[in-house]
């Protein structure tokens, strides 16, 4: 009962567990995820990033700078006119955000203008000799999307993001550091990526989410393979010490039946009265010998009470069953563990003596004889009980019932020349 109910609840398990897969499988995507809202939350720090500076002729208007929305009319007058804004956290980038737990950014801006493409930039913090120098030595990571994306929410995978050449020739960075990090952001900016577009650019910027999954579909596909495999290893160890007790119940079982069974056979094999075996028991035994070609290795003895009918008339089959018990104790007495006797029926006994020779089967016989006829039974009320024996040795590879016929009619010879003696026929 138990076995079940714990294979009930394995399997409910397993049920379970195998939707769960399937769902986290199929609705991976949907999954919730793990959001840190950059804008408008943290933007507390707007800087203007426009080529200007460098003698350029472009310029910024803000429309409503706590709102960020700003208008570049980006201008011919530089090699490369550009024009921008950034975001930082704090000043001079003392704040530095991890975003490697991220996927991407998520980001919304309405924008009105020529330009094809938009570009998102991450400054990473890279250190720099010059202390005053901070953003403008921080790692430029960047994307650059189709500008009509951004009306919804975009998303800008971090994996996509590219260190731009002119940072890594300017700074004279080591091949070795020249892969994108976002370990340490300090500002996210957005601006017009080259080729551009002269002319006049809207923005307003809505919102800038760092996005990402609890954990990455590799993550996802190795657990459920390691948490399959360590199930169908558990399901299997468990099922095979399942059947390991089941197969030491059966052979206890089986160990059971074979007691009984050969408890069935002794007591089917033994006569009740006496104890000794039937002619059941010496036929089984007999064909044993016989198979093993050593029932010539015996002498055959018919054994049969004289005239133990009186007894009955005289003592009562009461008294006449304890006297076949007591006759049935003087030979098991008279013979060696080697020896075989039986009750073949009603008041007549063999013995199987064992002895290959001829001349010892007369005076085992008389042994016999002289014990009954000298013993008094049921404790001295019956007396003069006396048993007449016919011999035989039986030949090698003759049969029990030829021998038999042979010792049968010694006996009656025994019987007919006045009883209480041993006739052997060989
Ligand atoms: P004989 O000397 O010719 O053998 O004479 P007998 O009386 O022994 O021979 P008979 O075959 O005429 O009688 C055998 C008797 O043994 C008959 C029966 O009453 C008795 N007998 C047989 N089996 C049992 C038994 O289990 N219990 C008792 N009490 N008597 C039995
Ligand atoms: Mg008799
Ligand atoms: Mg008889």
């Amino acid at each position: 009962m138990t076995v079940f109910k714990r294979i009930t609840l394995l399997q409910v398990f397993k049920t379970i567990a195998f939707i769960i897969t399937l769902v986290l499988l199929i609705f991976y995507e949907s999954l919730p995820k793990r959001t840190m809202a950059l804008h408008p939350e943290l933007t507390k720090n707007v800087y203007e990033s426009v080529d200007d500076t460098i003698d350029g002729n472009s310029e910024i208007i803000w429309v409503d700078k706590s709102q960020l929305s700003w208008i570049c009319h980006l201008r011919a007058g530089t090699p490369y006119p550009y024009c921008g804004i950034y975001v930082m956290w704090s000043k001079p980038a003392a704040k530095q955000l991890d975003l490697s737990l991220y996927d991407g950014l998520e980001v919304e801006l309405d924008y009105n203008g020529p330009a094809t493409y938009l570009r998102v930039y991450l400054r990473n913090y890279y250190p720099a000799p010059d202390i005053t120098d901070i953003v403008g030595k921080a790692k430029f990571n960047s994307f650059s999307t189709l500008a009509t994306d951004f009306k919804r929410p975009t998303m800008i995978p971090f994996k996509d993001l590219r260190v731009a050449d002119w940072w890594i020739d300017n700074n004279k960075i080591p091949p070795k550091e020249i892969k994108t990090d976002i370990s340490k952001v300090i500002a996210i900016g957005i601006d017009i990526p080259y080729p551009n577009t002269l002319g006049r650019h809207e923005f307003k910027l809505k919102s800038i989410k760092a996005t990402g999954y609890y954990f990455s579909k590799e993550t996802l596909y190795f657990s459920i393979i390691i948490f399959w495999a360590a199930f169908i290893i558990s399901e299997i160890l468990i099922r095979q010490t399942r059947l390991l007790s089941m197969i030491k119940a059966s052979d206890q079982q089986l160990k059971e039946f074979r007691t009984i069974s050969e408890l069935y056979r002794e007591k089917a094999e033994h006569d009740q009265l006496t104890d000794i075996l039937n002619r059941e028991g010496l036929n089984r035994i007999v064909d044993d010998l016989y198979a093993k070609k050593s029932l010539n290795n015996y002498a055959l003895l018919v054994l049969d009470l004289d005239f133990f009918k009186t007894i009955n008339d005289d003592y009562g089959h009461v008294v006449g069953d304890n006297v076949l018990q007591e006759v049935s104790n003087i030979f098991k007495v008279c013979i060696r563990s080697y020896d075989i006797v039986a009750r073949w029926g009603g008041e007549e006994f063999i013995i199987l003596f064992h002895s290959i020779s001829s001349a010892n089967i007369e005076p085992f016989a008389e042994k016999i004889r002289k014990t009954i006829e000298s013993t008094s039974f049921v404790t001295g009320k019956v007396q003069n009980i006396t048993v007449s024996i016919g011999a035989t040795k039986i030949a090698r590879s003759e049969l029990f019932e030829n021998a038999f016929i042979r010792a049968d009619k010694a006996l009656y010879q025994a019987k007919e020349t006045g009883r209480n003696k041993t006739i052997i026929e060989l």
